[in-house]
């Protein structure tokens, strides 16, 4: 026998599958990388703001130097932004890198981690990886049901997840059911408000999490710039949280988490509103063309908040990866959901309207 190396609950771990790149679905298909539509990643489709670039480029100069440990003009202009002291902000490679920090400082091996049915999978193996057990709820209607989560709460739970909203779902907690929520958790667990698509919301949904952070000495909000600023390959989002929360991630967290230009891009990013109101209009007519026509081919969908759409493609449980299948063989990467569990249905990234006519002309000759 070879001898089993590590853990048991990491040797448990089914790693986490991204989206296909373009370059390995051109080489698996015999396709031309220029005719491949990648729909599959949640990335903005009109790519980083040209205010990022020109950052970096000036940024390129010092590479050689290590980063600004601390963060100084990134956690400046997040101040600037949220209104909140630099010391309740923790920057990550990437707001996955604030999930996982959030799972190794609050929770020790054998306690317990909530999550919903259906909610973003980093949170079941940052959890599994912590050696932590898994409490998952189940959804309601493909969401979070906030009182069964309060109510699945045990007396070794030190963490709690929620999306909103929700990928790969879509769905949106309301306002008024996250702040009664956040009354009823027990103050010495820690509650992880992931909202990575925030910057999609429209008006009259928006709320204020950031001010909760100031009621709540329990709630870690979390926010990237990969998806409405267009910055994924950098890998930069931050926490906020109040101090008890932050020192613990920032003790715990690689001294050179976020790397000079990711500094660079993030700062003129976040100044760059003209950048995030473009994302969000080209996100919302995506969205009105997609659901359009997924009601035209009579196809169920969820409403979504995000800058994806979960879609069922098939009545079947293999028609999610059979559909895909098809859909790459035509150059169109989509997200097959089996691992959530949801083998019925894809979810679509919201692109450019061409890429999503692309998406759309090759669903219909697929399904007929
Ligand atoms: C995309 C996404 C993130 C962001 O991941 P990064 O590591 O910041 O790129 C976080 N949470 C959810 C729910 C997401 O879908």
């Amino acid at each position: 026998m070879a001898v089993k190396f590590g853990p048991e609950y990491v040797r448990a771990i089914a790693p986490y599958q991204g989206g296909k790149p373009i370059a390995e679905v051109a080489r698996e298909f015999g396709l031309k990388e220029s005719d491949i539509v990648k729909l599959a990643s949640n990335e903005n489709p009109l790519g980083m703001p040209q205010s990022a670039r020109d950052a970096m480029q000036r940024a390129v100069a010092d590479i050689g130097r290590y980063p600004d440990s601390n963060g100084f003009e990134l956690k400046a202009a997040i101040t600037r932004k949220h209104n909140v002291p630099e010391d309740w902000i923790t920057l990550g490679n990437g707001s996955n890198d604030i999930l996982e920090l959030a799972a190794h400082a609050f929770v020790q091996p054998g306690q317990s981690v909530v999550f919903s049915e259906y909610a973003f999978l980093v949170y079941a193996l940052a959890t599994q990886a912590a050696g932590a057990r898994a409490i998952v709820v189940p959804s309601r209607q493909y969401g979070h049901d906030l009182q069964a989560m309060a109510a699945a709460v045990a007396d070794d739970t030190r963490l709690i997840y929620i999306a909103n909203p929700n990928n790969p779902t879509g769905t949106f907690a309301p306002a008024a059911e996250l702040e009664a929520f956040l009354r009823k958790v027990p103050e010495h667990v820690v509650v992880v408000l992931d909202e990575a698509y925030t910057d999609y919301l429209p008006a009259e949904l928006r709320y204020d999490a950031i001010a909760w952070v100031a009621k709540y000495p329990n709630l870690l909000v979390s926010r990237t710039l990969s998806k409405a600023y267009g910055l994924a390959g950098l890998r930069i989002g931050y926490a906020i949280a109040q101090p008890g929360i932050t020192d613990l991630l920032n003790r715990i967290r690689q001294p050179f988490n976020v790397n000079s230009l990711a500094q660079a891009a993030a700062v003129a990013a976040l100044a760059d509103s003209e950048f995030l109101a473009r994302s969000a209009s080209v996100n919302a007519a995506g969205y009105q063309a997609l659901t359009k026509a997924f009601d035209e081919m009579k196809l169920p969908y969820l409403s979504s908040f995000g800058n994806f759409v979960m879609v069922q493609v098939g009545d079947d449980d293999a028609a999610g990866a059979r559909v895909n299948l098809a859909l790459l063989k035509r150059g169109v990467i989509a997200r097959p959901l089996a691992n959530y569990g949801l083998s019925k249905w894809l979810r679509v990234t919201i692109g450019l309207p061409e890429e999503n006519a692309a998406f759309l002309h090759a669903l219909k000759t697929i399904l007929g």
